[in-house]
């Protein structure tokens, strides 16, 4: 189990004394997919204005930030996005980040349809490894699933791809949501098992505000156990590191492991210590953030690297966001509570 006790002396806590450990970088606002829950087509139609290209952090500026978030305790990084994927020479950056001393793992989550381009690029840039988003097998679901878009196909392709170069543990998010999918998940599982992937399911959120959420279109995954182990006896695992957000279930008769990430019914805002940065290098201390704190700005009017480590580090100290246990106690309106949407700041 690695230790949050090896933290740099100089590392910051938040007001719940949790100390900041991961940091997920989206590296492109732009997404080749349009699901629902996500960047539904009537929001991110053909007309709607992403980023421009100099509105983006570039490598350099991606980097330096690492550097001191990496002071400040960071030691695993998460490329998403949006698509992270479409973000051009991506992997020089994976190259840069892999090389900054105190970075211990880079993963990449995608929602795979260009994985077979990139696999090899991409474990020979040094990515340790790949999560892939799949909610189902079955071509319809898919395709609503993506907002109109083939590629189920493509996504098994690169799959094996990232398997044969060796992009391991390969893990599939899969987005559970009543009426939807919840249906296919079974088949999902049996496919996968003796793979060697893990399957994690979780939790449809309330992230952003575009996506309509509905609390009854959430799958307990309880409910979602209870269905697998009427099929597949699982066992629980103990959890892997601090902070883990998965709840990890192996089958019994050796066919692999299962995750559960429940943010909505069983949350785990008390061990939370990641924190995100934009494309466009907003750092944001919760997934449900409402405001975040502008690193562009100054980084591009010539803060030094001081001024910037103050910055992030009272963003930290004053962070107490807890927005996924106050969900469960207080009737938080989701649609109404204006938040930042997943595709900007990645999952
Ligand atoms: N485009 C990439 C992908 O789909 O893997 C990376 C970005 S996506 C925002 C990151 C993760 O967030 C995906 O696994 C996606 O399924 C998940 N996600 C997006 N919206 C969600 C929601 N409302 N509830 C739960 N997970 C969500
Ligand atoms: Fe794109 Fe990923 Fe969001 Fe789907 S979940 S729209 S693939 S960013
Ligand atoms: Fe962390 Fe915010 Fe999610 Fe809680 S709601 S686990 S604080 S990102």
């Amino acid at each position: 189990m690695s230790s949050i006790l090896t933290l740099p002396a100089t590392a910051p806590r938040d007001r719940l004394h949790r100390p900041l450990h991961d940091l997920r970088i989206s590296v492109m606002d732009r997404c080749n997919f349009r699901c629902p829950y996500c960047m539904p087509r009537s929001t991110f139609h053909e007309h709607y204005q992403f980023l421009k290209p100099t509105e983006r952090l570039s490598f350099e500026e991606i980097t330096r930030l690492v550097h001191l978030f990496v002071e400040m305790g960071v030691k695993k990084l998460r490329l998403t996005g949006g698509e992270p994927l479409l973000r051009p020479n991506l992997t020089e950056l994976i190259a840069e980040l892999g090389a900054i001393d105190g970075v211990e793992d880079i993963a990449l989550t995608t929602n795979g349809v260009l994985l077979e381009k990139y696999a090899t690029e991409l474990q020979a840039s040094g990515l340790k490894r790949i999560t892939v988003s799949l909610d189902s097998l079955d071509p319809g679901v898919f395709t609503q699933m993506s907002g109109g878009f083939q590629g189920l196909e493509q996504v098994l392709t690169g799959l094996q791809a990232a398997q044969q170069v060796g992009l391991n543990p390969i893990k599939i998010n899969v987005v559970v949501q009543r009426g939807v999918n919840d249906h296919t998940l079974l088949d999902l599982l049996e496919h996968f098992r003796g793979s060697g992937i893990i399957v994690r399911c979780i939790e449809y959120m309330d992230v952003g505000n575009r996506n309509h959420w509905q609390r009854q279109h959430v799958v307990p995954s309880k409910e979602l156990l209870q269905r697998i182990q009427a099929c597949w006896p699982v066992h629980k695992l103990s959890g892997n590191y601090h902070g883990e957000v998965a709840e990890r279930y192996a089958y019994d008769d050796g066919g692999g492991e299962i995750g559960f990430i429940s943010s909505v019914t069983q949350t785990f805002c008390g061990s939370c210590t990641r924190a995100r940065l934009s494309s466009e290098g907003v750092f944001y201390t919760c997934l449900f953030a409402t405001h975040g704190l502008d690193l562009k700005i100054p980084m591009r009017s010539g803060a030094s690297d001081d001024e910037l480590r103050e910055l992030i580090r009272n963003a930290w100290e004053q962070r107490d966001d807890r927005y996924s246990e106050l969900r469960s106690v207080q009737s938080i309106n989701a649609s109404t509570t204006h938040k930042i949407e997943m595709y900007y700041i990645g999952g």
